[in-house]
């Protein structure tokens, strides 16, 4: 007798052509190597919340203010949200509504900003986001952004450089922050540049917040006027935003993120945002942060001995960037060649030429419990995939993955 318990049985009965893609992208995530810096496999408790009943629920506004009756559990799942986000970051307070790492950082400037005001961040070519004053998006568009770089030599953000363009330029807001710088940034620098100037230090903390809540890496919190995140990178929580910042600033954040830039809360998000936090707030989270830095410490030191460049020749994260040009490709190449043999990862800009280079990390690979030794080996792969060796490299992807199913068996 067969009893149908699980929503992916029920799912299978009424659409097989969407149970189908979503099977194979469950494959396709245990039998390659999801390398992509951004990525993560998050817990089956967050996942229970994403496909919860708060996914049918409006609740526009925030927590005993909202435009919607029945409100009551979303005020809670908000509610614990916001304390777990403000207990785990040492912040006054927590935004827990925005839809994306975009939406967030779109909200800080919606929240300090006029549009026409001039803004200082890390030019795209050497690791700026989108939103970081690209041209193709509504930052680019409607603020005057300075961008700077990195050392060409070093890879390292050149803190003297910052300071001289925010007195040339005045900006009123500064945002540090990256894609794919490997290293910490100083935040008492740029907290001490934008007080020389009077401007807002908007720290866009995507990446690093994972290891934040970790203690794997410093927190940008008590030098930031705002910090920016993602939830679904090292974080390891739901795909989403947040906003931390300290009490006279809550309500101008608030409203720069409801009602000025988005609409109802997303509270099967916030439900799973908040399990997030609570899973890392216990010690395995620490552990985890601490074991995702070592991995990449001994990745990168791997690669460079297959001939790999990494820029800052290293990292103190869980990102590495490098250039296979050693190996006799570009980035786009190596990505090519890489993805054909299971390993799954993005190109980046390098600080030098215009040549690109790969960004990978280990945060995902870490969650599904790999170690040094798999780095080692992982490494070799590298090599060897880039080297033309894909159909070999393929099956010991796949020999390796088999030992490390990412959502358990
Ligand atoms: C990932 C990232 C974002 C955007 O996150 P989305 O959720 O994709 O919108 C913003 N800034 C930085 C520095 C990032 O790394």
């Amino acid at each position: 007798m067969s009893v149908i318990t699980q929503p992916t049985d029920l799912l299978r009965m009424q659409d097989p052509q969407m149970a189908d893609v979503l099977a194979g992208e469950r494959q396709r995530q245990a039998d390659t190597l999801q390398m992509s810096a951004a990525e993560n496999f998050t817990s089956t408790a967050v996942l229970a919340a994403l496909g919860s009943a708060l996914a049918n629920k409006y609740a526009e506004g925030y927590p005993g203010a909202r435009h919607h009756g029945g409100c009551e559990y979303a005020d809670l799942a908000e509610r614990t949200a916001m304390e777990r986000a403000t207990a785990l970051f040492g912040a006054e307070h927590a935004n827990v509504q925005p839809h994306s790492g975009s939406s967030a950082v779109l909200a800080a400037y919606a929240a300090l900003l006029r549009p026409g005001d001039t803004v200082l961040a890390m030019g795209l070519p050497y690791g700026g986001h989108l939103t970081h004053g690209s041209p193709a998006n509504l930052s680019g568009r409607w603020f005057d952004f300075v961008g700077y770089g990195v050392d060409t030599g070093t890879g390292l953000i050149d803190y003297r450089q910052v300071q001289r363009l925010a007195h040339a330029h005045r900006p009123q807001a500064i945002v540090c922050g990256s894609i794919s710088y490997p290293r910490h940034p100083e935040y008492s620098a740029f907290r001490e540049i934008a007080d020389e100037v009077g401007a807002y230090l908007i720290v866009d903390a995507a990446h690093p917040i994972g290891l934040v809540a970790g203690g794997a890496a410093p927190s940008p919190v008590p030098y930031a006027d705002v910090v920016c995140a993602t939830t679904h990178k090292v974080l390891r929580g739901p795909r989403g935003g947040m906003l931390l910042c300290g009490a006279e600033l809550a309500e101008r954040i608030d409203r720069a993120v409801f009602p000025f830039t988005q609409g109802g809360a997303q509270m099967h998000t916030i439900a799973a945002k908040a399990v997030a936090f609570g899973e890392a707030a216990r010690p395995a989270f620490g552990t985890y942060a601490h074991r995702v830095v070592a991995n990449a410490r001994a990745l990168a030191g791997a690669l460079q001995e297959h001939g790999f460049t990494l820029t800052t020749g290293g990292t103190d994260t869980h990102l590495i960037t490098a250039d296979p040009a050693p190996l006799g490709v570009d980035g786009p190449t190596a990505r090519g060649r890489l993805a054909a043999a299971g390993i799954v990862l993005d190109t980046c800009a390098l600080p030098y030429g215009d040549q690109r280079g790969i960004r990978l990390g280990t945060a995902a690979v870490t969650t599904q419990g790999m170690g040094e030794e798999e780095m080692v080996r992982i490494a070799a792969l590298f090599a060897a995939a880039v080297g033309g060796d894909g159909v070999k490299t393929r099956t010991e992807v796949g020999e390796l993955t088999t030992g490390f199913p990412p959502y358990g068996e």
